[in-house]
């Protein structure tokens, strides 16, 4: 579409368009990865959103056009875990055809990619999907994912995901010192030269109960070095401005890998994302303490224009660099009471 039609958001504060939005389509999750929704947390009597307060897919959708109409053109649908909320390709087949939308994707622990689940999703109008994965080995990573399960299952739905034409499949691995960290190079070489692009995810803040702490987090230029000794890489240069992951090839040619280095490496700059919860919360940063309520406005029966005008509003408003602050020890920063990263929609 023609960009001078739609009516484009104003940038916010810091002259940051608004370019992608991921939508959370649940809170809930069938693994309780440790630096996420960590078990002893988030048990048995967990109080998830109810079925009432979540958004339908129609409302999302409706959503979705008029962030569509605000400049969005990137949508990836998380959670919690997606795949756990049932008919999701129909979420999908309602988002695909939105105009303005160049990219559909979605991330997903993999547990119930199946290859016909897969295969829907690519029908529906998928186009790319992104699967959670922080070890190799299983005494690791069912550690680290609290639900005992096996790698291999998540193995498969990464091939699923590449058999249903959903790749180049990214991979997303949390670093977590003392936890996955001896396994960098073991990915690196089971993914190099699969087609899949892996990507290392520096261990993040967000929320308040995963007991983050900075002693934790492996930097991302420890991760390079590490890599790089073993499979010699360069630099990729961006997709497009404001690119989350920054990428490297391996001067072999055996393909890429990225790195989301959000402690070390703050990128809010060209930080582009808001965030719709499922419970249709929109959120203008990953460490937000507050949002504002959209389903409410959604289902007094607002307009299209109301509902596009309160967006525009609180996207051009938006002051968030939480990542830059970090280090701050102000009590705004120290003594925020984030967001779940399960409720927000990582
Ligand atoms: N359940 C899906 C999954 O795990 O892929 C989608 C939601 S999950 C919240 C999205 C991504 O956030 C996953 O790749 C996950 O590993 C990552 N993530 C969760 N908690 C994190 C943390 N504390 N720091 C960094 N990444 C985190
Ligand atoms: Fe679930 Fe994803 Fe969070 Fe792990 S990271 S607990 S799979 S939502
Ligand atoms: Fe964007 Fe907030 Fe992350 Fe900065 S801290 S990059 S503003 S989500």
């Amino acid at each position: 579409m023609n960009e001078a039609l739609r009516g484009m958001s104003t940038p916010d504060a810091f002259g940051r368009a608004m370019r992608d939005l991921r939508i959370s389509v649940t809170d809930r999750c069938n693994f309780r990865c440790t630096y996420c929704m960590p078990r002893e947390l988030f048990g048995a009597d967990h109080a998830f959103l109810p079925r009432a307060s979540l958004l339908s897919f129609e409302e999302i959708a409706r959503l979705a056009r008029l962030f569509a109409a605000l400049g969005v053109s990137k949508l990836r649908i998380t959670g919690g875990e997606p795949l756990v909320r049932k008919g999701i390709e129909q979420l999908v087949g309602l988002l695909a055809p939105i105009p303005g939308i160049s990219d559909l994707s979605l991330t997903t622990n993999g547990s119930l990619l199946t290859a016909d689940q897969a295969r829907r999703l690519k029908d529906a109008g998928l186009g790319r999907i992104t699967v959670s994965l922080d070890a190799l080995d299983d005494a690791t990573f069912q550690a680290m994912n609290g639900v005992g399960f096996p790698v291999r299952r998540v193995l498969e739905a990464i091939d699923h995901a590449a058999a249903a034409g959903l790749g180049p499949v990214k991979v997303n691995m949390v670093v977590k010192r003392g936890a996955n960290d001896h396994g960098i190079e073991a990915m690196a070489g089971h993914f190099r030269g699969s087609g899949h692009i892996l990507r290392y995810i520096e261990y993040m803040d967000v929320g308040t109960t995963n007991g983050w702490r900075l002693q934790d987090v492996v930097a991302i230029d420890e991760v390079l070095a590490r890599i790089d000794a073993r499979w010699p890489l360069e630099p990729i240069v961006p997709n497009y401005p404001g690119e989350v992951a920054r990428r490297w090839r391996y001067r072999d040619g055996a393909g890429e890998i990225g790195a989301i280095a959000s402690v070390t490496r703050p990128f809010c700059g060209g930080c582009t994302r808001a965030r719709l919860s499922a419970e249709g919360m929109l959120y203008t940063c990953l460490f937000a303490a507050a949002g504002t309520k959209l389903r409410d406005l959604l289902r007094s029966g607002a307009s299209d224009d109301t509902l596009r005008d309160r967006i525009a509003g609180v996207w051009g408003g938006r002051r968030d660099r939480y990542s830059e602050l970090r280090s701050q020890a102000t009590p705004a920063i120290q003594g925020r009471r984030k967001i779940e990263m399960s409720y927000i929609g990582g």
